[in-house]
């Protein structure tokens, strides 16, 4: 007697090989916590909304005895980060992010937009795995291993190669469109924005730049001085074609 796995929704397509029992079940003969299970069939545990079986919600440490089916679901978006539940009984405060290198450029637009997210290029899998445990952030990757690391205790594999549509899944897939904060952060550094008074900075100004504008912001931390010139308007309609569905 072996223990069933059956799969559902998007899962389905995250299963490696081929499945001897139609698309979405697996046997497997052995007995293990549910979660390595299911990440010994190419799903991460990050992308599991629900485990049932025997009619309980069941947690990632329980293990599935003999004969038994387990039923492995999908998240529901938006998926709220902020709520407890059986496999994340341990909310977080906030959606805070961090990213790895080849999601790079989502995490300029998500500071664009206001929200917080770490990205340092020198750090490795390892690192970044518990960076993401320690401080609690969530995990934004198109790299399926580094997501079934033990440490990782919420993240989203990210499914677009492009970065405004990917921007647009992590803002549907945990319902941020409300926190949204345009130019509230630094790209470069991930600090949050000051505002300044223009008499402050006219000296580092281009004389038109000091004639058409009158709002400006600093980041603290690398000093760098912003205004909302023709650029803010072209990344407002950008944001706005990524996430047409959501105006
Ligand atoms: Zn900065």
């Amino acid at each position: 007697m072996s223990v069933r796995l059956q799969f559902h929704g998007e899962l389905k397509d995250l299963l490696n090989g081929t499945a001897d029992l139609g698309e979405n079940c697996r046997d497997l003969d052995r007995l293990a916590p549910v979660k390595d299970l299911i990440e010994s069939q190419g799903v991460p545990h990050t992308e599991v909304g629900l485990i049932v079986s025997g009619g309980a919600e069941r947690s990632f440490v329980y293990t599935p005895a003999r004969g038994e089916i387990v039923d492995v679901f999908p998240h529901t978006p938006p998926v709220d980060v902020s709520l407890p539940s059986v496999l994340f009984p341990e909310p977080f405060e906030e959606a805070t992010f961090v990213v790895d290198v080849n999601v790079a450029r989502l995490s300029g637009l998500l500071r664009l937009t206001g929200f917080d997210c770490l990205y340092d290029p020198r750090l490795d899998d390892a690192t970044i795995a518990e960076v993401a445990g320690r401080d609690r952030r969530i995990l934004l990757t198109r790299d399926r291993e580094l997501l079934k690391r033990n440490r990782v205790l919420r993240g989203r594999l990210i499914r677009s190669d492009r970065p405004w549509e990917q921007l647009a899944e992590v803002i549907r897939f945990f319902g941020l469109r409300d926190r949204i904060d345009l130019f509230s952060r630094c790209p470069r550094c991930n600090v949050p924005l000051v505002n300044i008074d223009k008499g402050d900075v006219l000296d580092q100004l281009k004389p038109l730049t000091r004639m058409m504008y009158d709002r400006f912001t600093r980041c603290p931390g690398c000093g760098q001085v912003y205004w909302s010139g023709s650029h803010h308007s072209r990344i407002r309609e950008k944001l706005a074609a990524a996430l047409g569905d959501l105006q």
